[in-house]
């Protein structure tokens, strides 16, 4: 009778903790021996999702773990934490955020509130970016939350990467891949972690879903190319399902090359994005159910012709 009762109580317990939005729940999927990931919402920041749609990761060292992108408010990392429980109770030793954009960093606070001096390591540029714009990502979170993340504190990261950088976390190597300037923001931190294969891509890579307005993305397709050569087994993008190459990378590279073949013939030809638009929809088929796919195809043609001309002088 007593372990009935506490089965029962561990029962409801997880229950009662399960990450419920919209009657999905969001867990840690294991992709490998070390690596976990919890697949965020595709969905834009609402107050139904707290500003939750990015995909924190989380890597288990001997003696604790380190965890990517612990999401864009503190109660959403804080959300991370408790699920990061339920997989391992020992000490987090390390944050790793992969580019400046809020979704990703604003939850550092639900992390190292538990503890103070733990290490935050990104982009070297983003150091002074998230301390100069994080009060901008947190108004931008809240507007488009309805207020939902109120009370979100920036905690900026500590220690800057630069490219090929190694760093070593309780015996776990992670190398730092930032191969282009500029990509899908200014500060982009693509992080391997040596052991596993294992890349987190940030937003230099997305899957069935598109970025709204990537940096440049000549450098961004430059990064997906120079991320697949490097023959990882398994690529982790901004948001998005994990997977190989093949079945990840691939098809987010595939649809800006559609894009740019189109861009370039029209280029040449003298002709205006808004012209050719009808043709590159239909080109783009493949892409038609990827959330933001409506909103976004127009803009990145748009600017794929833009940079093709600036690169044309
Ligand atoms: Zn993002």
């Amino acid at each position: 009778m007593k372990n009935l009762i506490s089965f029962l109580l561990v029962l409801s317990a997880s229950y009662s903790y399960a990450w419920q939005i919209q009657g999905k729940e969001y867990q840690f999927e294991k992709l490998n021996d070390q690596v976990y990931v919890i697949h965020g919402p595709q969905a834009d920041p609402s107050k139904d999702n707290e500003g939750f749609m990015n995909n924190p990761g989380l890597i288990l060292a001997k003696n604790g773990a380190i965890v990517v992108d612990p999401g864009a408010s503190s109660n959403i990392g804080r959300k991370v934490f408790n699920e990061i429980r339920k997989i391992t109770d020992k000490p987090i030793l390390a944050i790793i955020n992969t580019h400046n954009h809020g979704d990703h960093w604003l939850g550092n606070e639900g992390i190292q509130e538990n503890y103070p001096n733990i290490k935050i390591y990104s982009h070297e540029k983003m150091l002074q970016q998230a301390r100069d714009e994080g009060q901008n990502w947190i108004e931008i979170m809240e507007v488009m939350t309805n207020y939902a993340t109120k009370g979100t504190k920036t905690v900026p990261p500590t220690d800057g990467l630069s490219h090929l950088t190694e760093i070593n976390i309780d015996g776990e190597i992670f190398r730092a891949h930032i191969p282009n300037d500029l990509g899908h923001s200014d500060s982009d931190l693509m992080i391997e972690h040596v052991g596993s294969k294992t890349i987190f891509m940030g937003d230099n890579l997305f899957n069935n879903r598109l970025a709204r307005a990537p940096a440049d993305i000549h450098k961004n397709m430059a990064s997906l190319k120079y991320a697949i050569d490097l023959g990882m087994n398994h690529y982790i993008p901004g948001h998005g399902p994990s997977g190989t190459a093949n079945s990840a990378v691939k098809p987010y590279l595939d649809y800006f090359q559609i894009i740019m073949n189109e861009a370039k013939k029209a280029y040449d030809d003298g002709k205006a994005d808004f012209e050719i638009k009808p043709d590159v929809n239909k080109k783009l088929t493949n892409y038609h159910s990827w959330s933001g796919y409506e909103d976004s195809y127009g803009k990145h043609l748009n600017k794929l012709m833009m940079e093709i001309e600036a690169r044309d002088f």
